[in-house]
């Protein structure tokens, strides 16, 4: 079950830092406030919420967070390390969640801490700036991570053509239907998407809330051109950390082998909540 207790914390900590752009993944039960003006009528009664779709359960916890020790957590894998061999090899996914995920997990808990101290010690204000730009990294590194190793599962598949196997169903794929056209065309530009990120970052289909529209973004880095408020479906990590040990420069490669592995099913629950 979620914690709804700790997703609060965490959302007031990130606008207390003027950072709520980065709690992407909002995983608070309510949705977000309708805009209203000073003389509106007081709002009615809200309706309750739409079912979740059968057979689609929305995500659990995710276990980013320890809500005892008040500090950012590693999670374990939830498959083992060559559970998606041959499409991503077992050593990157050793390096990548063992070394390069925790140094965000504790890179995140340095710079809240960072802030902490700076607030009860008085201390150089002037470095606030630094601790933020540290935790807006670290801590979007985080959470991008975690619902990476998610969005993947193992399929015991070959390796496939350009164009995957597994596919999105019920309300997510009326959604690409209405958004891009067919599958095929959002494969197509996530694929190109992924592929021209500039440096490191990621490429994500993500829905933006007010519109309720699925988007295709990139984002650099670990959190920099996100669009406010937009909860991601599906990501890549295309950082070289994530495919050179297995695919060198060829991105395009490993973008279509990740593709083999997507967990659909998390997507699913993911857009089911984005959207409810
Ligand atoms: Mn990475």
């Amino acid at each position: 079950m979620l914690k709804s207790s700790s997703s609060l914390d965490r959302r007031e900590v990130l606008a207390t830092l003027g950072l709520a752009a980065l709690a992407m993944p909002s995983f608070a039960k309510s949705p977000p406030p309708s805009i209203t003006t000073p003389n509106a009528p007081p709002r009615r009664d809200p309706q309750p919420p739409p079912a979740a779709p059968a057979g689609r359960t929305p995500p659990a916890d995710l276990g980013l967070f320890d809500e005892a020790l008040g500090q950012f957590v590693l999670p374990p894998l939830p498959y083992a390390a060559d559970a998606l061999e041959p499409h991503i090899d077992a050593r990157t996914m050793e390096i990548h969640h063992g070394r390069h995920h925790a140094a965000y997990v504790s890179g995140a808990n340095k710079a809240l801490s960072e802030l902490a101290r700076i607030r009860a010690a008085g201390g150089d204000p002037g470095l606030v700036k630094h601790w933020a730009n540290q935790l807006s990294f670290h801590l979007g590194g985080h959470i991008n991570h975690t619902l990476f190793w998610n969005m993947m599962a193992p399929t015991g598949r070959p390796v496939t053509g350009p164009v995957p196997g597994p596919t999105p169903g019920g309300p997510l794929a009326r959604a690409i239907a209405a958004s891009f056209g067919t599958f095929e065309q959002l494969v197509a530009q996530f694929r190109s998407t992924a592929v021209s990120v500039e440096g490191s970052g990621w490429a994500w289909i993500a829905v933006e809330p007010w519109s309720k529209q699925l988007l295709v973004i990139q984002q650099e880095k670990q959190q920099d051109l996100w669009v406010t408020g937009a909860q991601p479906v599906l990501g890549v990590d295309v950082w070289e950390h994530a495919y050179y040990l297995r695919y060198q420069n060829k991105r395009a490669d490993y973008v279509n082998a990740f593709l083999n592995v997507v967990n659909w099913d998390f997507c699913e629950s993911l857009y089911a909540r984005a959207v409810r």
